[in-house]
């Protein structure tokens, strides 16, 4: 039977009459029932966060941080719970929802050392100039289904440690870990200052043109950051977008084959491709290429795709059906239009869960639909390429910018390619790393503004500049 899950407010964990159900992707069975709120449990939720902004915003960095670390604890002290029931939700293999859920903990506590010092520009005999950082107030938080946990850690930390409130969604097709991460920290966390509420997606557009919410973060798909700007854009709320992307790797003629095809399957395949920072566009020098291609198709037929909660499983499904559907769509363009496939791209028909077997295109046009667009699946398309300045400018012809990556023995040479790619991060040599200290901004469509470090945290924040002229006559 399927659990019933309740949601975060004011301290409190409730239930609605209406709820939502939630499915395993992998065996298409309901494991979960969640409220389905609407316009007056968000109500009760905002208001719930601006009464609690109005002691939260007083307290100290170390009140905030100690919080903070509460919650870290609480995922660590449950991190086999929480990674079982991620997996069920999510349909990532074991080792990766453990990977999620260990690295929340781990991102939970490394950004809680983060400070907002005032800044003193001036302070002399005559006067005194000093810029601070006030919260903005109350945040709403609305997350994706890739990375349920991570992502809503990635709101919570920062709101909190800046001295904001939080209302945070998440995805409707994976609110389960975040709802039971919500009882968990329930008693650890004052009441108001973090409230998780779940609805159908019709909940994100009433979140972002609330009249008493000042900042709306969200990470999602460009297409939606695009209304939510839209909506915020009424009374001006502050927003940080995190979107889509379409990112390139590069492989130079001097990488070696072997050592370089399992990391860059990982790059593509990690949580069945589901990643916006997944290598989602492989360009392989001409020199290197067939050797490369055969070695990344090799390794793939040694991965078992399969239910998450199976021991040997690599690549577990895609997480619902809409998305099922259309990497389905982007594989049959592929086929329709003849582009030759290594491995993979039939689908069974009949079977159960959203599964997609490994595949990997040989050499697709740059225009190709499966090329050009985010995928977002287990899908890998190798290109061929001959000179350097010719692959620098395809990579950048997207209007996505989140990330990329080179591969090369010559540090100094991926460095420079690094610095020519149009995209807020850059790896040479290594994939899909973020770390807690740098910003993590998408350039071009691919965000506003930043996550991650001091700069994310200052989007929580206004500066406030305090100018004292000593000694005036007054
Ligand atoms: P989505 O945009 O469909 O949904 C994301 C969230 O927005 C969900 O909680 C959804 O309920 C809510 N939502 C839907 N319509 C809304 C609206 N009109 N107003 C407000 N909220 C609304 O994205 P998705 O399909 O859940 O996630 C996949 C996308 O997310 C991919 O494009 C992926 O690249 C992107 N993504 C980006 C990052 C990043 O950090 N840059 C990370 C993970 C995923």
């Amino acid at each position: 039977m399927a659990t019933q899950y309740k949601n975060l407010i004011n301290g409190e964990m409730v239930s609605t009459d209406k709820t939502l159900e939630v499915l395993n992707p992998a065996t298409e069975e309901v494991i979960g029932l969640v409220p389905a709120c609407g316009a007056e449990e968000l109500d009760t939720a905002v208001a719930a966060a601006r009464a609690a902004f109005k002691t939260w915003r007083k307290t100290s960095m170390d009140e905030r941080r100690a919080a903070i670390m509460a919650i870290a604890g609480a995922i660590n002290e449950n991190s086999e719970e929480l990674y079982r029931l991620l997996t069920a939700e999510q349909g990532k293999p074991h080792e990766q929802a453990k990977g999620e859920i260990m690295g929340a903990a781990y991102m939970a506590s490394t950004q809680a050392s983060l400070d907002l010092e005032d800044e003193m520009v001036q302070d002399d005999e005559k006067e005194s100039i000093r810029t601070r950082r006030v919260p903005v107030g109350v945040v709403g938080g609305i997350v994706p289904w890739n990375f349920p946990v991570s992502m809503a850690i990635q709101k919570i930390v920062p709101a909190m440690l800046s001295g904001c409130t939080i209302v945070l969604k998440p995805s409707p097709f994976t609110p389960l870990t975040t709802l039971k991460l919500a009882e968990l920290i329930a008693d650890k966390v004052p009441a108001g200052v973090v409230n998780i509420i779940t609805g159908e997606d019709s909940l994100g557009p009433l979140i972002t043109e609330h009249a008493d919410i000042d900042k709306i973060t969200f990470t999602g798909s460009t297409a939606t950051g695009k209304k939510i700007m839209e909506g915020a854009a009424g009374d001006l709320k502050r927003i940080t977008l995190e979107l889509g992307g379409n990112d390139a790797s590069i492989v130079m003629p001097d990488a070696d084959v072997e050592k370089v095809a399992e990391q860059l399957f990982w790059a593509s395949f990690m949580n069945a491709g589901q990643i916006c920072i997944a290598a989602k566009r492989v360009y392989i020098h001409e020199d290197i290429y067939d050797d490369l291609s055969a070695a990344i198709a090799e390794y793939a037929k040694g991965v078992t795709v399969g239910d998450g909660s199976q021991q040997g499983t690599g690549v577990g499904p895609i997480q619902n059906k809409k998305q099922f559907e259309r990497v389905k769509e982007l594989i049959q363009d592929a086929k329709d239009n003849g582009y030759k496939f290594l491995i993979g791209g039939d689908v069974d028909p009949s079977g159960t869960g959203y599964f997609v077997p490994l595949t990997i295109l040989d050499n697709p046009p740059e225009d190709a639909r499966i090329v050009a667009e985010e995928q977002f699946g287990p899908v890998m398309p190798l290109m061929k390429f001959s000179t350097e300045d010719e692959v620098i400018e395809r990579a950048n012809n997207s209007d996505y910018g989140l990330a990329g990556a080179v591969w090369t023995k010559d540090e100094e040479k991926g460095v420079e390619i690094a610095e020519k790619l149009e995209t807020g991060t850059v790896w040479i040599n290594q994939f899909l790393k973020l770390t807690p200290h740098t910003p993590f901004a998408g350039h071009k469509q691919s965000g506003f503004g930043a996550e991650y470090g001091k700069e994310g945290l200052l989007e929580f924040t206004y500066p406030q500049v305090i100018m004292l002229k000593k000694n005036a006559p007054v």
